[in-house]
Parts: structure tokens; sequence; C-alpha cells
């Protein structure tokens, strides 16, 4: 089954056409990554499947919905962001639970899930701590956590580890990629990071100047790149 798909979706801000024309059906369960150089859009494409853009022209649709006039509460889309804006007056556990209790689930489900999503993550000795207390690593953790207890359709990854030094990159990296076999979860990440894309994806999705160079899984992308583009950025010299 197809979870996500885009169909001629396009954006422009004022004048500036930033995506042009994208199609691209993400599967249940699919880990898909985009990836591309900075600025081509692929932010712009993550915000608009979560509706913090809205589209100029065309339809995102989550199992076979179109959700253009959907709210992103209504998406039940979770997204992780590079900068974890955890409360730093919160613990990790209250930090976890904030969101869910805010949407009226009891307080012994949020405290299964928190309870849950800490073990998954190896945050159980640490639940009482504040953020300001936590390195880097752990707190992208927390972030993380915070999208696993609202159990969302899909998770939203935008560049999510990018603030983190290369050591730490490497451990979450197969952090996340154990996530999404444990969870078995469909994903979307966002990397300018071509051995992210390359480690971590089902589907490599290659964008350049807000349009899809390439979509494919990895080993394809690498042995048989459609331009000299895609070869330069991911796949072996053709
Ligand atoms: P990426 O995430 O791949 O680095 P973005 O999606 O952030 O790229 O940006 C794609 C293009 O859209 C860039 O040229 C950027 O300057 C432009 N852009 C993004 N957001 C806005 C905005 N709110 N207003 C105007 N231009 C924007
Ligand atoms: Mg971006």
């Amino acid at each position: 089954m197809t979870a996500i798909e885009l169909r001629g979706v396009e954006k422009s801000f004022g004048a500036s056409k930033v995506i042009h024309g994208v199609d691209l059906a993400i599967e249940d369960d699919e880990f898909c990554v985009f990836v591309g150089p900075s600025g081509c859009g692929k932010s712009t494409l993550l915000r608009m499947i979560a509706g913090l853009e809205d589209v100029t022209a065309g339809e995102v649709a989550i199992d076979g919905q179109v959700v253009n006039d959907v709210e992103p509460s209504a998406r039940r889309l979770a997204m992780v962001f590079q900068s974890y804006a955890l409360y730093p007056h919160m613990s990790v556990k209250q930090n976890m639970s904030f969101g869910l209790r805010m949407t009226g689930t009891s307080k012994e489900e949020t405290e299964r899930r928190v309870l849950d999503a800490a073990r998954i993550l190896q945050l159980d000795g640490l639940l009482n701590r504040k953020p300001a207390q936590l390195s880097g690593g752990q707190r992208q953790r927390v972030a993380i956590g915070r999208a696993i207890v609202r159990q969302p359709r899909a998770f939203l990854f935008d560049e999510p580890l990018s603030n983190l030094d290369a050591e730490l990159r490497v451990q979450m990296r197969v952090e996340i990629a154990k996530l999404h076999r444990d969870l078995g979860a469909t994903m979307i990440y966002v990397t300018h990071d071509q051995v992210e894309a390359m480690t971590l994806a089902d589907k490599i999705v290659v964008l350049r100047a807000g349009r899809i160079e390439q979509a494919g899984s990895p080993t394809t992308l690498y042995a048989d790149p459609d331009n000299t583009f895609v070869a330069g950025f991911i796949g072996s010299p053709k």
C-alpha cells in the first residue's frame, strides 16, 4: 500500500517557484530519504507533506485521501527537527508526555507509551533529568521519543543529526535504522549527507533545484545513475 503520495506538487514563494511538479509515492513502512544540495527544496517538500506549508499546485495524499486542506495535527504525522526544541524547564518524561496529554490521552496510557519509547531509545535512566543535563545525542533521542509516543502514521525527519558531532552521527544513524526495524513505520528522512542516505534508505529521492532527478533503491542509484548529477551525488561515475 502507498502511504504518502505527491501528485504534481508545486510550491512558489511569491514569484519564485522552488518546487516544480513533483510526483512521488512512498510505500507503507518504507524508509524514504530525500537528498540533495542545500536549497534544493527538501525541507519545503517535507513541510508540505506535514501541512506546515500550503501546496501551490498539485495534491498530497495520505492513505489515498487528499489532505491539502487537512490541518497538520489531523494528518497524524510526527516531525523531528535538527533543533530539538525541548522544554528546558521540563524533565525528559514531561517533555515526552506533554503533547500526548494535550490531545487527551489518559495518564495511564501516556505513562505506558513513554516507558515503552524510553526503553526503545535507552532513555530509561534519564527520565527525571532536564534537557540541560543531557548530551546532544540524548536530547535528540528525547525529541524522537516525543514523536514515537504519538504513534504517528509516519515519521518525518529534517536533518535530525546535523547538529551532532561526527562520531555521534554515526551512532545515531545506527539507532535510527534500528528504530525503523523495531517500529516498522513509514519514515521520510531529509539529509544532505550521501552516506546517511545510502545506509538508511529503502528508497532515495535525489532532488536538484526543486525537481526529482531520480528516485530508486540505493543499489539502483549507485550502480545505474540516470545522469551525471545523480552519479556525482550518489552513484559511481558513469
Ligand atoms: P533545503 O531544505 O533543500 O535546503 P528549502 O526547502 O529550505 O531547501 O528551500 C528551497 C528553496 O526555497 C530555497 O531557495 C529557499 O531559499 C526557498 N525558501 C524556503 N522557504 C522559504 C520561505 N518561507 N520564503 C521564501 N523562500 C523560501
Ligand atoms: Mg532544509
